[in-house]
């Protein structure tokens, strides 16, 4: 689980418009402000975006949100968006464990209600921001 079990409030599928196409599989998790966000699996980071103070429920909020990307060893990763202003705890190229805390729920980027937006994902060419599908994730413990 990318959020402690006692912050959930509820796992959501389909709820957000943004979740068709290549993030279909994406979860949202319906939590509070400011509950921590852990890593769903041992990885490294590879990507994060920690300076935006930028949300809301306009799509012109799209490219403001924080986020943290890991790459795990089974070649898939694994993404958490909407994280809050100066939130991250991790650093590109560390190592993390699952359960590891990386950051704190926001309200940054296109979002309505304060929820974790997550998205396992593999690449399907050389480029990560546009080339990559969601997989499909259902084994969730913690
Ligand atoms: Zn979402």
């Amino acid at each position: 689980m990318p959020v402690p079990k006692v912050n959930l409030r509820r796992i959501d599928r389909t709820s957000s418009p943004a979740h068709t196409g290549k993030l279909r599989y994406a979860i949202d998790f319906i939590v509070p402000e400011d509950t921590p966000v852990l890593a769903a699996a041992d990885g490294i980071v590879t990507h994060i975006k920690d300076d935006s103070s930028l949300g809301g429920s306009d799509v012109k909020y799209w490219d403001h949100s924080n986020f943290v990307v890991i790459m795990h060893k089974n070649g898939e990763y694994s993404r958490y968006d909407h994280l809050a202003h100066h939130s991250s705890k991790v650093a590109v190229g560390q190592h993390v464990l699952a359960n590891q805390e990386i950051a704190k729920v926001g309200m940054t980027g296109y979002t309505f209600i304060p929820h974790l937006h997550f998205q396992v994902f593999v690449a399907t060419g050389i480029n990560i921001w546009t080339d990559f599908t969601t997989v499909e994730v259902n084994n969730f413990v913690g």
